[in-house]
């Protein structure tokens, strides 16, 4: 690339700095909580119309599309690219938050207070952060008549934190000239930097999910009367089987994107990851290690258990619920060992989203890799696995590779993946000024 590296004095870059703090803040007071029931959901709407005025306000046209369900917004806006002949970027984020009870927090979880160097509120960074970013980014490319190699498709979704189907499944599957053309995309939960020793950084770009399966167990049984003797009780069957798996380990696999992480922290830190000791080194890695780690094996954790109506009566039927969590290439081999350890009585059903795997390479990895260090020299790029699910999901149905890539850059001591979800979560104001710089390289290059 001929670019200067120090864009430090655009001024359309200096006004997208200071503006993603504001839209970061603006966004979080706009509650778009999501508890999973359509019922309750009340900002989507709103904050989709916010959305698309942002964009309008610098001459984007946007196209609005309500899910098939009432208030749940989604827009979506296209800026053409130099090269017609390339296949367009998606850059994608959700609007909906998981809720937040006020009283555990220091702030007002819809406060958007920036306050101590950080932007607070739930969103803060899953995932108003990366919308923020993309809106500034996007609205400082319209605004300076920027064209970039390829068509840039913005996207803002609903309904990612009840998997989607308000948003980005239901567009995939009704809507998919959306994205038409789409052949790469970028998301959450990727680009943030770990520091692996002293002033040492490597930023996570996620490559892969596991797939998320919540199985529904059911034994049968005879009824009766509980003041007897009964061998054939439902809930005794079930209770058996739960524990079972719920005790059971599956195998360390290790599959390329792990592989490629361990090495990669290897070769930085020196640190060995040993075959017969993975899961102890993991664990030394400091905060990081509770993701890392839940993507060394398939995971089956029982959530949910219900039978019976009354304290004297034996029910017929049983049920339990378990979030099963299966890395990439790993269904069938899951699905023979919880054959075995469950047993013929035990009734299964599934619902499943598959799991994402793509290769930590091409020009749009070198991209990414170059906007980072053009930033933070020195820095280390890797690619990682999230144990979780996000929209990717969905567009990678449409053939989409799909990245995870919102470009933080973190202090050492901050627990980021506690944050997700958490109490206090909050974003540092640095860190959005960073990825909005890095986010402009990135989308001017790709
Ligand atoms: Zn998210």
């Amino acid at each position: 690339m001929s670019e200067p590296k120090d864009l430090s004095n655009d001024p359309g870059l200096r006004v997208a700095q200071d503006e993603v703090v504001t839209l970061a803040s603006e966004l979080i007071r706009i509650d778009t909580t999501n508890t999973g029931d359509p019922a309750t959901v009340v900002g989507e709407r709103v904050a989709a119309e916010w959305v698309a005025e942002q964009l309008a306000e610098v001459g984007f046209e946007t196209t609005y599309v309500e899910s098939g369900a009432k208030g749940r917004g989604n827009v979506v806006a296209r800026l053409a690219g130099a090269d017609q002949s390339r296949g367009a970027l998606l850059v994608h984020g959700h609007l909906d938050v998981v809720p937040a009870d006020a009283s555990e927090w220091s702030v007002h979880p819809f406060s958007g207070a920036v306050q101590d160097g950080y932007v607070w509120g739930r969103g803060a960074v899953d995932m108003k952060d990366m919308v923020a970013m993309t809106l500034a980014t996007a609205r400082r490319l319209k605004r300076d008549g920027i064209t970039p190699p390829r068509d840039l498709i913005f996207a803002f979704l609903a309904d990612e934190e009840a998997g989607g189907t308000y948003g980005a499944r239901w567009l995939v599957r009704n809507r998919p000239e959306l994205f038409e053309g789409a052949t790469e995309a970028i998301s959450e939960v990727g680009g943030f930097s770990i520091t692996l020793k002293d002033d040492v950084r490597a930023y996570l770009v996620e490559t892969a999910e596991k797939g998320i399966a919540w199985l529904t167990l059911r034994v049968r049984g005879t009824a009766g009367h509980g003041s007897m003797l009964h061998r054939d009780n439902a809930v005794t069957k079930l209770a058996a089987a739960v524990s079972r798996l719920g005790q059971h380990r599956f195998p360390i696999v290790l599959t390329d994107s792990v592989r490629e992480f361990l090495a990669g922290v290897t070769e930085i830190t020196g640190i060995d990851f040993p075959e017969d000791d993975l899961e102890g080194a993991v664990g030394k890695l400091g905060a990081v290690s509770r993701m890392i780690g839940a993507t060394l094996r398939d995971t089956a954790n029982p959530t949910m258990l219900s039978a019976g109506y009354k304290a004297n009566v034996i029910p017929t039927v049983a049920e339990a619920t378990v979030d099963c969590r299966i890395l990439p290439g790993r269904q069938e081999a899951f699905d023979r060992e919880l054959a075995e350890i469950l047993g013929p009585d035990v009734e299964r059903e599934w619902l499943s989203l598959p799991p994402v795997e793509t290769t930590f390479d091409g020009a749009l990895v070198d991209a990414m890799t170059a906007s980072i260090t053009a930033e933070d020299p020195g820095a280390h790029v890797l690619p990682y696995m999230l144990s979780g699910g996000t929209d990717a999901k969905s567009f990678q149905e449409l053939g989409i590779r799909c990245f995870g890539f919102a470009p933080l850059k973190l202090p050492p001591d901050l627990d980021f993946s506690g944050l997700f979800h958490g109490v206090d979560e909050r974003v540092p104001v640095d860190a959005l000024k960073f990825g909005t710089r890095v986010l402009d390289r990135f989308l001017r290059n790709s």
